[in-house]
C-alpha cells in the first residue's frame, strides 16, 4: 500500500492545481483521477474544448460580417472532421502539457475512480484494471460535477444531447432545440448555429442568461435574435418524443407568463433534429464510502466546507464545483491554493469580493463584484456609471459598438463594488474590474489610471469619468444631489 501526505481525488482545475501547488510546496502528492491525464471536464469536455470552438464561430461570423468592410469571402466550407480534430488537438495538448509539468512535479497519477474506506484510506479502482489502496495523510475532494437533467422529461434517445455529446459534434444538425437559456446552451447554440443550424432556445425565466444584470444582457439579446432561429422565454419543455424525423417536443408557456410572451401553435409542437439539454450541473458529492467519514452533504448535494475548505472529517477538505456555486474553474483553482494552505497550517479563507463569470457568447458578456441586480435585491443604495461602446474609437474601428461598460459604486467613498462589461472581448476587459474590486479600488483611481488607446480598455476609465460627469466622449453632466 503507498502512501503520500495529500491525496487529491479528482484533476479538473481544482485538483490540478492543488496537486501542483501542494507539490510545490514540499509535499508527498497522488492525484487519482479516470483520465489519462490531469484536466477535468474543464479540459476534457468543457471550458476549454468549447472555446476552441467558439473561435471557430467567431471566425465563422467575422467573415459573414465582412463585406459591410468592403472585404467579401466565398460562403464557409465546413470539413467537420478537421473541425473535430481541431478540437481534440487542443485538448490533447493542453490535457499532455498538464501531464507533463505532473511528472516533473513528481506527483504520482492514479488512473482510477477512488472509494473511502475511512478518513486515511482510499481503495482505487483502476482504469487498467485491479484495484490500489493508498493512504493518506489529508485528502482533498475535487470530484467536479456533471450535467443535469430534466426530471420526468428525460427519453433514451441518440438525437438528445448533453453539453459533453454536444462537444463532440456528432453531424451539423439542421434543426436544434436548446433547453436553457444559461451559458453553456447560448455557448453551444452559437456554435451550432455558426455551423448553419437553425437554433431554437428554450428558458422558463423572463429572460437569457438569469441572474445577470438586464441591461447588459440586453445586447446579447439583440444579437441572438439575428443569429439564432427563435428565443421562446417563460416556455418549458414538458415532453419529448424520439420519432423517425427527430425528437417532437412540446413546448408550454410557464404559469402566469403567457400573455406576455405568446407562444404561436407552431412554437408548442416542433419536431428537431436534436435537442441540447443545458439545464444546469449537479456536484458530484456521492463519493463512494464517503459514509466510512464525517463529510456531511448540505441540501443542494454539495459537499459543506468551512472557509478554508475542510469538510467535518478534519483529515478532509473538498474544492470546486463539488462544494458550490460559482461552478466555475477558476473558482475552484482558487479554493485549491486556500485549501493547501490550510493544509500547510497556514493562516488562510476563501474569501473572495469579486469572482468573475463569463459568458464567451457573441458579444461576451462579463461581471464581477456585486452586480445591479443583486445590489437591488439586498435593498443596497448603489450609484451606476455606464459608458456606452457606441463612444469609443477603438469598438467604433473594429465594428463592434454593442456594448457597455457598467461600474457598480458605493455612494460616498466611490468604492467599486462591482462592474459589468457587454461586448466584443468583454471576457478580457473583467479581469481589471476584478482587480479593482479586490484592491477596493474607488471611481478615482480607476479614472486616474491611464489606459492605452485605443482599447476597449479605455471603456473603464471611462466609465468612472461618466461616475464624475466628465467622461471625454460621453457629454452627461452629473445629476446634481
Ligand atoms: P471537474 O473539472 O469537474 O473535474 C472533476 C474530475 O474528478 C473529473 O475528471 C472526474 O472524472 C473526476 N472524478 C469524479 N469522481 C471521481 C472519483 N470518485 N475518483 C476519481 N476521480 C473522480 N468554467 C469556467 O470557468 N469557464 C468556462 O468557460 C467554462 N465553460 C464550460 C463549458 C462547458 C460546456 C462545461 C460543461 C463547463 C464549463 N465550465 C466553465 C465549468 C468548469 O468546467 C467547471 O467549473 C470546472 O471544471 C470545475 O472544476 P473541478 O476541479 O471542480 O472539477
Amino acid at each position: 500500500m503507498s502512501s503520500y501526505q495529500l491525496v487529491v481525488i479528482g484533476a479538473g482545475p481544482g485538483g490540478y492545481a492543488a496537486a501542483f501547488y501542494a507539490a510545490d510546496m514540499g509535499m508527498q502528492v497522488a492525484m487519482v483521477d479516470p483520465e489519462p491525464n490531469p484536466g477535468g471536464v474543464c479540459l476534457y469536455r468543457g471550458c476549454i474544448p468549447s472555446k476552441a470552438l467558439l473561435h471557430v464561430a467567431k471566425v465563422i461570423a467575422e467573415a459573414k460580417h465582412a463585406p459591410a468592410l468592403g472585404v467579401t469571402f466565398g460562403e464557409p466550407k465546413i470539413d467537420l472532421n478537421a473541425l473535430r480534430a481541431f478540437k481534440d488537438k487542443v485538448v490533447q495538448q493542453m490535457t499532455g502539457g498538464l501531464g507533463q509539468v505532473q511528472k516533473m512535479r513528481k506527483i504520482t497519477f492514479i488512473q482510477g475512480m477512488a472509494t473511502f474506506v475511512d478518513p486515511r484510506r482510499l481503495s482505487v479502482e483502476l482504469v487498467k484494471g485491479g484495484k490500489e489502496d493508498v493512504t493518506f495523510e489529508h485528502a482533498i475532494i475535487a470530484t467536479g460535477s456533471r450535467p443535469s437533467t430534466v426530471p420526468g422529461l428525460s427519453i433514451n434517445s441518440p438525437r438528445v444531447m448533453d453539453s459533453t455529446t454536444a462537444l463532440d459534434l456528432p453531424d451539423i444538425p439542421k434543426t436544434l432545440l436548446v433547453v436553457g437559456g444559461g451559458y453553456i446552451g447560448l455557448e453551444l447554440g452559437s456554435v451550432y448555429a455558426a455551423l448553419g443550424t437553425k437554433v431554437t432556445v428554450v428558458e422558463m425565466t423572463p429572460g437569457l442568461l438569469p441572474g445577470a444584470d438586464r441591461d447588459l444582457v440586453t445586447f446579447l439579446h439583440r444579437r441572438l435574435e439575428k443569429t439564432l432561429h427563435k428565443i421562446l422565454l417563460n416556455a418549458r419543455v414538458v415532453e419529448m418524443k424520439d420519432g423517425k424525423s427527430g425528437v417532437t417536443v412540446k413546448i408550454e408557456p410557464v404559469a402566469g407568463a403567457s400573455e406576455e410572451t405568446p407562444l404561436t401553435d407552431a412554437d408548442k409542437t416542433q419536431t428537431f433534429d436534436r435537442v441540447l439539454v443545458s439545464v444546469g450541473r449537479k456536484p458530484n458529492s456521492a463519493v463512494p464510502g464517503l459514509d466510512k467519514t464525517k463529510v456531511e452533504i448540505g441540501q443542494r448535494g454539495f459537499i459543506t466546507v468551512d472557509s478554508t475548505r475542510r469538510t467535518a472529517e478534519p483529515s478532509i477538505f473538498a474544492i470546486g464545483d463539488v462544494v458550490g456555486e460559482p461552478m466555475l474553474a477558476h473558482k475552484a483553482s482558487h479554493e485549491a491554493r486556500v485549501a493547501v494552505e490550510a493544509i500547510l497550517g497556514h493562516k488562510t479563507a476563501f474569501e473572495p469580493q469579486a469572482i468573475p463569470a463569463v459568458v464567451f457568447t457573441d458579444p461576451e458578456v462579463a461581471w464581477c463584484g456585486l452586480t445591479e441586480t443583486e445590489a437591488k435585491a439586498q435593498g443596497r443604495q448603489v450609484e451606476i456609471a455606464r459608458f456606452p461602446w457606441a463612444a469609443l474609437g477603438r469598438a467604433v474601428a473594429i465594428d463592434r459598438p454593442d456594448g457597455v461598460t457598467k461600474l457598480v459604486i458605493e455612494p460616498g467613498t466611490e468604492r467599486i463594488l462591482g462592474v459589468g462589461v457587454v461586448g466584443s472581448g468583454a471576457g478580457e476587459l473583467i479581469a481589471e474590474g476584478v482587480l479593482a474590486v479586490e484592491m477596493a479600488a474607488n471611481a478615482t483611481d480607476l479614472k486616474l489610471s491611464i489606459h492605452p488607446h485605443p482599447t476597449l480598455s479605455e471603456t473603464m476609465m471611462e466609465a468612472a469619468e461618466v461616475f464624475f460627469g466628465q467622461s471625454t466622449h460621453v457629454y452627461k453632466p452629473k445629476r446634481k444631489s
